[in-house]
């Protein structure tokens, strides 16, 4: 590879793009190969996608020889596991392997109570050999436990792999209820609505509770996993999505805790954040608690000053319907805005409604996503908590 694949990998970044390969590889898909700069010296092993612009993904600074391939994987699973035996002590449910993070690139698996939902992202963790050891490994670990396989069609299609449908690995359940921090959400695995959740906001939503009082609005609800934790503690919530199927499956979320704890009841609204918040702000409404999570705005590095617009827009309006003291839990997990980014738009926001506007906690995703130093990638969830002025 070219000097500036070479320097990436020295700099700690598994990743080589195609344009830095010379001379073009002609590599199987899927297959480990063995990298060497532009004067020959070796710079590891790694895996290899005919189809992805990240035609590299480095798994060690060793040579690693076909048949030593499993027996890496198996180890890097073990150890995986055995690390999140420490961060996720109180909890059934929380992301067992987070590809690059843990040393498997292409790698994902989620653990929703008694089950495991398996996705391979890259043409390497597809092939055959490597799935039944992550199938063993995973069963090994985690006795009983159902597997699913969980398909992301775009995902199947840039990697160039055959089409597929989400299915049953092992054991007999594909669906289940899992609990966060207490509460309680559904999981179907194969339904033509999935659910499940956002697992890296977990000690988030914890978090949000903490600081939740009064009137709550959870802007981009999703199913609920916002809503639900603060209808323990708010005196009333409404939760805000664009999609009617995620908030039918909100509303049976909330149907589920209600049955179990005396919490607040709460309001599922289907509309369009940008307009509904719009309208309330005009309208002069006021809340103690406001939660935006949106997608992911800025998709490209390209896109950064248009996401951090919109950004801003949501931030303001919602920083002004606040009562004095409110909190506001503001997140993003556009990976391409930083978080210096985030919180000077923060800044410019507060700047804008003339009120002082304190940082109580600046948070990323629960600690079951590692975040490694030299893969900014890795570190892409921003969680700002503030409190507007007494
Ligand atoms: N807060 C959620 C995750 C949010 S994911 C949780 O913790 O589980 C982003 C959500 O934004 C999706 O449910 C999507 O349907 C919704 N969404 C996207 N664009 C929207 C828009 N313009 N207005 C309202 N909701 C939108």
């Amino acid at each position: 590879m070219n000097h500036r694949g070479a320097a990436r990998l020295r700099a700690g970044h598994p990743w080589v793009y195609r344009s830095d390969l010379v001379p073009p590889a002609e590599a199987a898909d899927g297959s480990l190969v063995q990298v060497r700069d532009e004067r020959g010296r070796r710079l590891g092993s790694a895996l290899y996608s005919s189809a992805s612009q990240i035609a590299i993904r480095l798994l060690s600074t060793d040579e690693i020889s076909d048949n030593a391939l499993p027996v890496l994987v198996r180890e890097r699973i073990n150890q995986a596991v055995q690390v999140r035996q420490c961060l996720t002590r109180d909890t059934d449910s929380f992301r067992v392997i987070f590809s690059e993070a843990d040393l498997l690139p292409g790698l994902i698996v989620d653990k929703y109570n008694d089950i495991l939902a398996v996705q391979a992202v890259t043409q390497a963790l597809d092939r055959e050999d490597l799935r039944q050891i992550v199938v063993e490994s995973l069963t090994a670990h985690f006795p009983g436990a159902s597997l699913i396989e969980r398909i992301d069609p775009h995902i199947r299609e840039l990697e160039q792999l055959p089409p597929r449908e989400s299915r049953l690995l092992l054991g007999d359940r594909s669906s289940t209820i899992f609990a966060l921090n207490g509460v309680q959400f559904h999981f179907d695995g194969l339904s033509g609505q999935k659910t499940g959740a956002f697992l890296d906001q977990r000690e988030n939503y914890a978090a949000a509770a903490r600081y939740a009082h009064g009137a709550a609005l959870d802007v981009f609800t999703y199913q609920g996993g916002f809503a639900l934790h603060l209808a323990r503690v708010c005196a009333s919530v409404a939760g805000v999505d664009a999609s009617r199927p995620a908030l039918e499956i909100a509303e049976q979320n909330e149907q589920l805790n209600r049955a179990q704890h005396g919490c607040s009841e709460i309001e599922w609204i289907e509309a369009n954040a940008f307009d509904l918040l719009k309208d309330y702000a005009t309208a002069g409404r006021q809340y103690d608690t406001i939660v935006l999570d949106p997608p992911a705005f800025a998709k490209t590095k390209r896109t950064v000053p248009t996401a951090l617009r919109g950004y801003k827009e949501l931030n303001l309006r919602a920083l002004k319907m606040l009562r004095p003291g409110g909190i506001l839990v503001s997140c993003s997990c556009s990976f391409h805005v930083s978080e210096a980014e985030f919180v000077g738009m923060l800044g410019a926001a507060a700047a804008d409604t003339g009120r002082q506007v304190r940082i109580l906690e600046k948070r990323g995703a629960a600690m079951d996503h590692p975040v490694l130093l030299n893969v900014p990638e890795t570190a892409y969830l921003k969680c700002v908590i503030c409190q507007t002025e007494p």
